[in-house]
């Protein structure tokens, strides 16, 4: 059984704390056996029967749970490097979008590559994540838009999970926008999100969620109640993207369907607050995006003033959020939706881990959970989200196993 010893600091973010509490424990050892958790606390009080195991060095690292990204279209074909160029230069991204940019555009690429291909491209940028310490990722189909397309994003996220890499969570994202060739029959269009592709998705078993994009230009609330609802009597999970661009109402929808999550929420007003934090569902920020898209952000601590605990993910996708990495949008919580440093990384452990129903299994360190973990290279939570770096992340254990190390 592993002892890792010389820890400064220990951050279960276990699931029976206070709010806003990350249960700190100073030189600290974790002690794993498989797969999972044995034992954790004060190196002062590991039990005797543990020291003559292997003993693994922490190098006086802090220790805290693998980051959970509990949203990203990790799946895609191809970048838009010239787009933001444009977006630089200060063309509007709807007006990018209807020149034949925008998300249309990772459709068509998307669709031009084989689950080959795409696989191998998803397979190198997760890679790169859990270098950053993640170990847990949600990933949206929704750059297919057809059957075959959309069945062909999840099952590259079927490998990707049986790989074990990472922990995956996949979402099918059918609804993100009414594809071109139904621009003039979006009916026929949501006709086919529920009648063929939830039914195919279901049966396959694919994915846990379904998510709709309820925004001016993708869909509508009733479009976004049949389809989750479609979703629901198959057995999928509700997630939505919404309040992005105005406030459409879309938080009292997440409330209303029972949703896992909302995400983005950066229009979301007083009322829309309470309803979710009433029906418990998790709100998801996306700082990246706000960031990219220089759009004011969410305000986080209206939301936990209302009593919420608010998610932190990247949004990754090559759009509006052409990063995944989730320390950056940790710091950008900090700076743009004023959490503090603990708060953000309750929000990409914890919390985030509960935004993908995985709250049993993954996102905090306790006695028989799951062993995955990160060693990071500073002095505590707060240094590390202040003085930004590329990575301090020096190890990453996933189910006890070190897949990464510097
Ligand atoms: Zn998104």
């Amino acid at each position: 059984m592993p002892v890792l010893h010389n820890i400064s600091e220990l951050i279960p973010c276990s699931t029976g704390l206070p709010r806003g509490e990350t249960g700190r424990i100073l030189d600290a050892a974790l002690a794993w056996q498989s797969d999972r958790i044995a034992w954790l606390g004060p190196a002062s009080e590991l039990p005797s029967d543990f020291a003559n195991e292997d003993v693994v060095d922490a190098g006086g690292c802090i220790v805290v749970p693998g980051l959970v990204d509990a949203h990203t279209h990790l799946c895609f074909g191809g970048w838009r490097a010239d787009e933001f160029e444009m977006r630089c230069r200060g063309v509007h991204y709807l007006d990018i979008a209807r020149a034949g940019g925008g998300i249309m555009r990772t459709v068509e690429q998307t669709r031009a590559l084989d689950e080959d291909a795409l696989f191998e491209q998803a397979r190198s940028r997760l890679a790169y994540l859990t270098t950053l310490g993640v170990t847990t990722v949600e990933c949206k189909s929704g750059y297919g838009l057809t059957l075959h397309d959309e069945l062909k994003i999840l099952r590259v996220y079927a490998r990707l999970k049986a790989l074990g890499a990472a922990r995956i969570v996949s979402t099918f994202l059918g609804a993100h926008v009414v594809p071109r060739e139904f621009r003039d029959r979006r009916e026929d269009y949501v006709d086919l999100v529920c009648l063929e592709m939830l039914p195919a998705v279901a049966s396959e078993e694919l994915a846990s969620y379904c998510d709709v994009f309820v925004e001016e230009g993708a869909f509508t609330e009733d479009e976004a109640r049949r389809i989750l609802g479609t979703a629901a009597s198959l057995g999928l999970g509700s997630k939505l993207h919404v309040d992005q661009l105005s406030d459409v109402g879309g938080a009292a929808l997440a409330a209303e369907l029972n949703a896992v999550s909302a995400d983005h929420l950066e229009y979301t007003g007083r009322d829309g607050i309470a309803k979710m934090v009433e029906a418990g569902v998790v709100p998801v920020t996306l700082p990246v995006a706000s960031l990219y898209l220089r759009q004011p952000p969410l305000d986080a601590r209206q939301w936990i003033d209302a009593g919420a605990e608010v998610c932190v993910a990247t949004d990754f996708n090559p759009g509006t959020a052409p990063t995944g990495h989730l320390p950056l949008a940790m710091t950008l919580a900090c700076t743009m939706n004023r959490m503090t440093p603990d708060e953000a990384l309750l929000g990409a452990t914890r919390v985030a881990a509960q935004a993908i129903g995985l709250e049993e299994e993954a996102g905090s360190l306790e006695v028989g959970r799951r062993a995955d973990f990160v060693l990071v290279d500073t002095p505590s939570v707060n240094h590390w989200l202040y003085n930004f770096e590329p990575n301090r992340a020096t190890a990453t254990f996933i189910g006890g196993a070190r897949v990464h190390a510097r």
